[in-house]
């Protein structure tokens, strides 16, 4: 999907008057937000850069590495990897497959929070989980410096970077589709605090529900995303570089 001409004429203006960034619409009045950033480098030549750079070296007894694609483990949690589209933050896409990977124990948690949700009529629907050293780094070197709250340091890696975060949102289950929360997914601003108070009613009583569940089976929320969470067993894994690409179809044992 490539931007319209119309809205990257919009882009450009919006730009002018806002330097940093701008919530780009979609052609058709249906399609969903993403919250957009002008990258400070091109996007192209940051990755070219970050696949030949090397992952600090970490020292310490890790768990090995034993990564589950989230949909072998069950089908109903749904996916929209905005990473692997362009309706992402850098506005191109980082992955060339839409796969949600994460560490067994915080993978089989998710499971069960997913069950949980579905006696409340929601199910999760999930927009990024594992991701590879070399994505985090891209992100930080596009991202303005007065934004890089948002963004993980590569010096010492995302908890995504160690298959135990999971970015996501609730779908509702009589539709299947996702429901409007606080703020846009990625969105740079105080709308994205889980603490955020401002903003109609039942977009956050959304987000405490998902808060609620999640912390049931042992994650957290990060401080600036409420749709951010970190799995408890986080620092037993090692940061990993392995791209989509080189993990192979996993079967999910439970
Ligand atoms: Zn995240």
């Amino acid at each position: 999907m490539k931007l319209h001409a119309r809205p990257m004429v919009l882009l450009i203006a919006l730009l002018a008057l806002a330097p940093s960034f701008t919530w780009p619409q979609e052609k058709s009045a249906d399609a969903p937000k993403f919250f957009h950033i002008e990258p400070v480098h091109p996007v192209a030549e940051l990755q070219t850069i970050a696949l030949a750079a090397t992952p600090p070296v970490e020292h310490g007894d890790f768990r090995p590495s034993d990564l589950v694609e989230l949909t072998a483990l069950d089908p109903t949690i749904k996916l929209d990897i905005r990473y692997a589209t362009t309706r992402n933050f850098l506005g191109t896409p980082l992955y060339s497959q839409a796969r949600a990977f994460m560490q067994r124990p915080a993978a089989l948690a998710l499971a069960r929070v997913q069950k949980s949700l579905a006696n409340e009529g929601y199910g999760l629907l999930v927009h990024d989980a594992y991701r590879p050293w070399y994505v985090t780094k891209i992100f930080w070197d596009a991202t303005p410096v007065d934004k890089h709250e948002f963004v993980a340091d590569p010096a010492s890696g995302s908890r995504h970077n160690r298959g135990c975060a999971v970015d996501l949102t609730l779908y509702t289950l009589a539709d299947g589709k996702p429901v409007e929360m606080p703020s846009l997914y990625d969105e740079m601003s105080d709308r994205a605090y889980p603490n955020y108070a401002g903003g109609p009613e039942e977009p956050r009583r959304l987000r405490e529900l998902l808060r609620r569940h999640m912390e049931a089976e042992g994650f957290s929320v990060f401080q600036y995303e409420w749709w951010h969470f970190d799995y408890r067993d986080w620092k037993s894994y090692a940061l990993q570089n392995a791209r989509f690409e080189d993990i192979g179809e996993t079967k999910a044992k439970h």
